[in-house]
């Protein structure tokens, strides 16, 4: 069943107007009438089932008592990579759960982000896959950020993600949790050591060199897994 994010509280028997991007999915892509229903979360993260009654507007029926989100508040710091990875990962993150995803321009990060048609573009791709796998909430995609602005996304367990690291940590379970990836060239030296100085602890995922995009995928499995 379709569902569709709203930026307004919904309420029971309530009709509200739709967005055109919306009713342009509903009536001309899937055809749909008023005979439809379909889901609409409330930018309270509340879930009800709702129908159109015109071509604008639709009628809020069953409030649904779901909550797909995880615990825990997952913040992923990723390391800017070749655009159609970074991009599956936004979507695979948000499909695992992940709350925020933070684009980090590290020193070997060769993709930039210098427009807000780009960004607009990732939090389109984290809008469509939250519908898709029926979350409650859109995760956050913040604005590219720099080594100096790591701090502000810590959580109460940090970690960072480095190939060359030996000790294979326990992730334990935690109420909200940050972990950062390097880009394809991984961390510099120095870069790692600054960020180490953070408080970010750096663990091993195994003896092989993931891909960046692998390793992404990989760390959020694992705290997902520790989350249920
Ligand atoms: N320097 C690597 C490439 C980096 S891989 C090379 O020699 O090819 C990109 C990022 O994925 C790394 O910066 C790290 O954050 C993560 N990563 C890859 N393999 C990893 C591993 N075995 N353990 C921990 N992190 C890993």
């Amino acid at each position: 069943m379709q569902q569709y994010f709203i930026d307004s509280k919904a309420e029971t028997d309530q009709i509200i107007d739709l967005d055109k991007e919306v009713l342009h999915h509903l009536i001309k892509v899937l055809r749909k009438d008023s005979s439809y229903t379909f889901r609409i979360a409330d930018r309270d993260g509340k879930i009800f089932h709702a129908h159109l009654i015109d071509e604008k507007r639709c009628r809020i029926d069953a409030f649904l008592d779901e909550n797909n989100e995880l615990d825990c508040e997952i913040t992923c710091i990723l390391s800017l990579i070749k655009s159609d990875k970074f991009e599956l990962c936004i979507q695979k993150m948000t499909e695992l759960g992940v709350s925020r995803i933070v684009p980090f321009n590290a020193r070997r990060s060769v993709l930039k982000i210098r427009d807000g048609k780009k960004l607009q573009r990732l939090r389109k791709i984290a809008l469509e896959a939250a519908e898709q796998c029926h979350r409650n909430r859109i995760p956050e995609i913040t604005k590219p950020c720099d080594l100096k602005d790591l701090k502000q996304y810590m959580s109460t367990s940090n970690y960072i993600c480095y190939e060359s690291e030996t000790k294979i940590s326990d992730i334990g379970k935690s109420d909200s949790i940050t972990y950062i990836i390097g880009p394809e060239g991984g961390f510099d030296e120095d870069e790692y050591g600054k960020i180490v100085s953070m408080g970010f602890e750096s663990v091993s995922l195994g003896k092989r060199i993931l891909r960046a995009e692998t390793a992404a995928l990989y760390m959020t499995s694992l705290i997902v897994w520790k989350c249920q």
